[in-house]
């Protein structure tokens, strides 16, 4: 089955970067049929991006997204609005926006149905902290995010629904989650959504990526296991030449 190798720029490249950087992605030799790659440039560089990508094999997602498509809602941007700019994939919940900007579960649920009804494919992230792990809770934090995440989701025909398995301690720390930890966490995501939705639905409408430090190193480790269907990169999504270095890793 198809890989999903995506990645997060966070707020971390000016528009012209962005474009530099989506323009070296746009010529890497990727087969489609393996794989898919997705950026997930910020708001500001969607359109740019956006040019730069046409007639490639990689697609384009934003950061997060609003879950009402118009009104008076000042500063935010709207599934409607990204899909204008061509975008298939939307991050939402991603752990630097629950932690720093307050996003609930709720929140994060608006958000999911609202991409998915507009036709995007919603990239729900979950993961515990380092306390929730340590504290023998990590389980229950993850199942409660994707229960709650997923509350009231109809998913139909070839609607997708992605969930990233991303630790918190991992992200950005250089601690990159051992591989066996991270394909026991994706079953127990998997065995969430399987309480939700019928095992069929489950299997076909549901994809489910690790993020946590992933580069050109030990992404194959992960890919390798059962369960882990691709991987949500930050850092090493950043720059062209560890970009390059992932997906030729993954392709060898
Ligand atoms: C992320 O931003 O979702 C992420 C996983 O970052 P990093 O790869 O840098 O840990």
């Amino acid at each position: 089955m198809q890989k999903l190798i995506f990645g997060n720029w966070k707020m971390n490249l000016s528009a012209a970067d962005a474009v530099t950087l989506a323009q070296a992605a746009s010529k890497l030799s990727i087969d489609a049929g393996l794989l898919r790659v997705a950026v997930f440039p910020s708001f500001t560089a969607l359109a740019g991006v956006s040019a730069s990508l046409k007639g490639s094999s990689v697609a384009l997602g934003a950061q997060d997204c609003f879950w009402e498509n118009t009104g008076a809602f000042t500063g935010e941007v709207s599934p409607t609005q990204l899909k204008e700019l061509n975008c298939t994939h939307v991050l939402v919940g991603h752990s630097e926006r629950r932690q720093s900007m307050n996003e609930t579960d709720e929140m994060v649920n608006r958000k999911l149905r609202s991409a998915l009804s507009a036709g995007l494919t919603p990239v729900m992230c979950v993961g515990e902290t380092d306390n929730d792990r340590r504290s023998g809770q990590w389980s229950n934090v993850i199942a409660r995010q994707v229960a709650k995440g997923l509350a009231d989701v109809k998913v139909s025909g070839n609607q997708e629904i992605v969930i990233a398995y991303e630790p918190v301690w991992a992200i950005g720390s250089g601690r990159a989650c051992v591989p066996e930890n991270a394909r026991e966490a994706h079953a127990l995501v998997r065995n969430a959504v399987i309480e939700l939705f019928a095992p069929a639905v489950a299997q076909k409408n549901f994809r489910i990526i690790y993020g946590g430090s992933v580069d050109e190193k030990n992404i194959a480790s992960y890919l390798a296991l059962e369960g882990i269907d691709g991987a949500l990169v930050g850092g090493a999504s950043q720059r062209a030449a560890s970009f390059a270095g992932l997906i030729e890793a993954v392709q060898k």
